[in-house]
């Protein structure tokens, strides 16, 4: 048996680059002043935080002033949405899409529960979105629109710059969680509609606890987190600097990978995606193949549990992830699926395959030798496969 772990759920969360480690490794135990401090000491990490935003406003094309450190992706969702929708005290409307993450869905509907209206966008069943239908429901009563850059389940990218562009010429405030896409598809907001967009250290390689928010020039958002005056008054509490040293250097290493994403990372997504497409019966591609992350793949293998894949891949040392959440006995598909209309018995037996720069072809040859045995045994154990 192998005892590595071959590691495909970058998704879930990504491996610390080693050069972020040492980045951030003086920041603990020698430089760890508070940036607010009146001393030397402590004022002296304030310049490494501004280098940190530096870094990040290059990966994202915008000016270091519009970056706003939090805590990680749900921080930002939160404080984007929240932060503009009490910008915008008269309007009571949001709209954002049925497949996003619930760090973003789980505050629409805390919204809707405040009496705002929440207009949640379909899909097709290629994990596309509707862009019709939100032309149709902007009106003069929306706050603001949130909708995913790219889906973290199947990896769909939405057409965000045509998105913004629409939202936009509303004048209604538009965000997008691009937790899933920043690093694996370059940006240039300078150059774009977009208002606010989130994103996390740990899906880039830097530590978890650490995220951004992008909040261009002149948006309004009202203070999500208060207290002391860090971040120019926008996010209170004291800075995470080992993390947010962190973050900049995976940004600045980012900026230098993405061509790797979409050449070498995407061979070997598109290398294990089609050789267990044709080596496992009744298996299907979940997602747009098109308008898709580099490193992700979703793919059902009809008449068997998701959990029950994994369980035995686990055994082969492998990591992925299922898109059935096992909730309280009960194993309902994801929303994700249910929203692309994925079929009972597909959605039940989906697994997510997320790679990243660390993977090697040593890795995705292991696991297509695998994959067919794993399901075969299943498909024997199976009460729906006629025997
Ligand atoms: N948004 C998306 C699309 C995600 O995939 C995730 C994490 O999986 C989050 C938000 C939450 O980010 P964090 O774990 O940094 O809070």
């Amino acid at each position: 048996m192998r005892m590595r772990t071959i590691y495909f759920d970058n998704n879930a969360t990504t491996r610390v680059a080693d050069e972020v480690l040492e980045e951030m490794k003086p920041f603990f135990c020698k430089l760890y002043g508070n940036p607010s401090s009146m001393h030397t000491f402590g004022g002296q990490t304030s310049r490494h935080i501004s280098k940190a935003r530096e870094q990040v406003a290059n990966l994202l094309g915008c000016d270091p002033s519009e970056i706003i450190f939090t805590s990680g992706g749900t921080e930002s969702d939160n404080a984007a949405i929240r932060g503009a929708v009490a910008a915008a005290p008269n309007k009571r409307k949001v709209i954002t899409s049925r497949v996003e993450h619930p760090a973003v869905l789980s505050v629409c509907r805390e919204v809707e529960n405040h009496g705002y209206t929440v207009v949640e966008l379909g899909v097709d069943k290629s994990g596309r979105l509707d862009i019709g239908e939100l032309e149709e429901r902007l009106d003069d009563d929306t706050a603001m629109v949130t909708i995913m850059y790219a889906n973290n389940e199947t990896g769909v990218i939405f057409p965000i710059e045509k998105v913004a562009e629409l939202v936009g010429s509303r004048g209604v405030v538009f965000h997008t969680d691009a937790v899933q896409a920043v690093g694996k598809i370059s940006m240039n907001l300078s150059k774009s509609g977009i208002d606010l967009l989130s994103l996390s250290g740990h899906k880039l390689h830097a530590p978890k606890g650490v995220g951004a928010l992008y909040v261009r020039k002149g948006t309004r958002i009202a203070p999500f987190m208060l207290g002391g005056h860090q971040e120019s008054g926008r996010r209170a509490g004291t800075e995470n600097v080992p993390g947010i040293v962190g973050l900049g250097k995976a940004c600045e290493l980012a900026a230098g990978h993405i061509e790797e994403e979409n050449t070498k990372v995407k061979y070997l997504r598109d290398k294990l995606e089609d050789a267990l497409l044709a080596k496992c019966a009744d298996s299907r591609l979940n997602g747009d193949k098109k308008n898709r992350l580099p490193n992700t793949s979703n793919i059902s293998f009809e008449f068997i549990e998701g959990e029950a894949i994994l369980l035995l891949l686990d055994k082969f040392g492998i990591c992925a992830s299922s898109g059935s959440a096992c909730t309280s006995g009960s194993l309902e598909p994801s929303h994700v699926m249910r929203a692309m209309g994925v079929p009972f018995t597909a959605a039940h037996g989906s697994i997510r395959f997320s790679l990243s720069r660390y993977n090697t072809e040593e890795e995705v040859d292991y696991t297509i030798a695998k994959m067919p045995q794993i399901v075969n045994q299943l498909r024997e154990l199976s009460p729906f496969v006629a025997k």
